[in-house]
């Protein structure tokens, strides 16, 4: 793999070591370092009224009793027209505070994985299963995905991505409406049912934070979204 200076930050920042490996025919899977840097496109959909409304719904949102203990709820943030989606489960209390997801330590540890692969954040939207955070941080109950699910589906709909990825068990579960544990979902395509985009499942960044070793496992897995992203070129 022939990385780039920017590549190599980005997966030390993320705890990757760097080994050069022996094939020098061996496929690089990051995209080059002038895909990093560029701009994010500025918003040319033609679905702002759609969007405004989803938001307005959200923000009132009593379906599930999670209403009860938000402070807000937390629609999702990033480029409506992006290719990728980033789904995770739901907020915690500081995306409950700030309205945003994956903020804080985890919020930048997904930064850094999104770099990784020649990513910026506002590039990619980035949404949860669940718009209000689950009290005590607990898993997400079925009754509440299944209120909250059509949020998200029409999330997907809109934006329209070429590739999902999905961060944690929490995520991938429902999203792909399946039991497998998350080992077991790892290094496949699975294609969300509707539009037909390709899934990629990882670890969530927080599980990263508590098991660095399984960084390297994220990274192939990120290796693994980026060639199916290309293929869908
Ligand atoms: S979690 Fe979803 S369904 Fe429940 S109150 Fe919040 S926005 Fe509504």
């Amino acid at each position: 793999m022939n990385l780039t200076p920017a590549q190599r930050y980005y997966l030390q920042t993320i705890g990757i070591d760097i080994f050069v490996s022996r094939d020098s025919n061996a496929e690089s899977l990051v995209v080059p370092e002038e895909q990093v840097l560029v701009s994010s496109a500025p918003y040319t959909g033609g679905n702002e009224e759609i969007w405004n409304d989803l938001r307005k719904q959200v923000a009132v949102c009593t379906r599930c009793e999670l209403h009860k203990g938000r402070t807000q709820t937390v629609f999702g943030v990033g480029d409506t027209n992006a290719d990728w989606m980033i789904i995770g489960e739901a907020p915690g209390a500081e995306e409950d505070r700030q309205g945003e997801p994956f903020v804080g330590r985890a919020g930048k540890l997904l930064n850094s994985m999104l770099h990784a692969i020649g990513l910026k954040r506002e590039q990619v939207f980035i949404a949860n299963i669940l718009k209000c955070r689950p009290p005590n941080n607990r898993d997400p109950r079925p009754e509440e995905v299944a209120c909250c699910e059509s949020y998200l589906r029409q999330q997907i709909a809109l934006v329209n991505p070429k590739i999902v990825l999905a961060l944690g068990r929490i995520a991938a579960q429902n999203l792909l409406k399946v039991d497998t544990p998350i080992g077991q979902m790892r290094g496949r395509r699975y294609e969300y049912p509707g539009p037909r985009v390709p899934v990629v499942v990882t670890y969530h960044p927080a599980y990263l934070l508590r098991s660095p070793r399984e960084k390297r496992k994220s990274w192939q897995d990120l290796q693994l979204a980026m060639r199916i992203y290309r293929e869908s070129k």
